[in-house]
């Protein structure tokens, strides 16, 4: 089924915009996707129409604000399969998605208990857990990949055990674009009674995202690589366990009772939503979602396939370009070296010509270091990118490759 990339780019105004005279090739989508007309109208319409505080006032703006905000919830809900609209609590991003996973069922690990996360991991997704492991006398242990991004499984079985307490790996690597097994990685980890986290910042904006089928207990990602605004995020998470951890942020909205001495909690979503929470940034991802859920999946995914093949043939053909990260179960990332260049110069003289890329350790030092890298360029592909668009990468690399000859 063909895909109309023509028409798709036609919805996205800041793609019409050129860069210091010449057109934007935009391949920075792993850092965060453009925004379709369809949420920006929708966050001029909250702000110009009915902007007001939700779940709190007496007044018809605030009922209208609180209906179309929980609304979102109910799309979100239906779009990643959850049994149980409560089920999705919003946060601030991926970031702070974790963060609260790990500052709630995180209250409960114990000295003797270990988590599991991957050489792979996002900062985000380390970080955190070095963190709790640090509170509370659990210890970290890191399943290793293989030189091509793939997990190691059997070293994970190997690391799994009656101890473990929860596994925290990426959906899909932000670095390399690998997918991994995780249907599979959660249902040895249920196996062994242990919960199961999937950081889905990478995984959500690429294809059907069903969290019963997946199995896992948490999955989180952010709004703003799903097409839809900044600030705003998503901690899909089992009822059972959100509904027992202790509360971290409290404050307006989570409580039921309140006296001088003491609180009492509210039910979900709300006692993990202290104070005013992001509403336009909600209402924005309401209609992102509603927007990316129209598009054909398969189409889609064949045409960001088809973008990476066509990247890496260019790449097998451009003399010193070595692709870094080459698992066979990819999404469309593509880091990269280029001869001896730094990838700093390789970003900036590319900027130059139009081309958007990240460039560095991305966000995961310790996997820079395992693979002996000071960082890389990273070209990261979405719905609305064209060949033309790598192209113009391929010719803006070749000029790269002479002034840095
Ligand atoms: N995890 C992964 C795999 C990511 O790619 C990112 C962002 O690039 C994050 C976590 C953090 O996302 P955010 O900065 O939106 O919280």
């Amino acid at each position: 089924m063909s895909f109309d990339v023509a028409a798709i780019r036609a919805q996205f105004p800041l793609l019409q915009r050129d860069v210091g005279g010449k057109p934007l090739a935009y391949l920075d989508n792993a850092a965060t996707t453009q925004k379709p007309q369809a949420v920006i109208d929708a966050l001029i319409d909250f702000y110009t129409q009915c902007n007001a505080n939700v779940h709190r006032g007496a007044h018809h703006l605030s009922d209208e604000a609180t209906r179309r905000y929980e609304k979102s919830r109910d799309i979100m809900a239906q779009f990643l399969n959850a049994q149980h609209r409560e089920e999705v609590i919003w946060t601030s991003g991926t970031t702070e998605a974790i963060n609260l996973v790990a500052n709630g069922v995180g209250q409960l690990f114990k000295a003797g208990d270990e988590i599991i996360v991957t050489e792979l991991e996002h900062h985000a997704n380390l970080v955190t857990w070095q963190q709790a492991c640090k509170r509370s006398g659990a210890t970290l242990k890191i399943c290793p990949i293989f030189d091509t991004g793939e997990l190691d499984i059997d070293a994970f079985d190997a690391l799994l055990s009656e101890n473990t307490r929860l596994v925290a790996l990426p959906h899909v690597s932000n670095a390399l674009g690998t997918i991994n097994p995780i249907a599979h990685i959660s249902k040895k980890a249920k196996q062994k009674g242990a919960w199961v986290l999937v950081d889905g910042a990478q995984g959500i904006a690429h294809g059907d995202v069903d969290v019963q089928e997946i199995g896992c207990d948490f999955y989180v990602f952010s709004g703003h690589k799903l097409f839809g605004p900044t600030g705003i995020g998503v901690l899909w998470g089992r009822k059972e366990l959100l509904e027992i951890w202790p509360v971290w942020q409290t404050g307006g909205e989570m409580i039921s009772d309140v006296n001088y001495q003491n609180a009492t909690w509210g039910d979900l979503p709300n006692r993990l939503e202290a104070g005013t929470p992001n509403i336009a940034g909600v209402i924005g991802l309401g209609a992102a979602v509603t927007w990316f859920s129209a598009l054909d999946m398969k189409a889609m995914q064949a045409h960001e396939q088809d973008l990476l093949e066509y990247a890496t043939n260019c790449a097998h053909k451009l003399e010193g370009m070595r692709i870094v990260g080459t698992a066979p179960n990819k999404i469309g990332v593509m880091s990269f070296q280029l001869d001896n260049a730094h990838p700093a110069d390789i970003g900036f003289i590319l900027d130059k010509q139009g081309v958007a890329i990240r460039t560095g350790d991305n966000c995961a030092q310790p996997l820079m270091k395992r693979l002996g890298l000071p960082g890389t360029a990273r070209a990261s592909f979405s719905i609305y990118n064209t060949r033309k668009d790598i192209d113009q990468l391929f010719e803006a690399l070749k000029k790269a490759k002479q002034m840095l000859a």
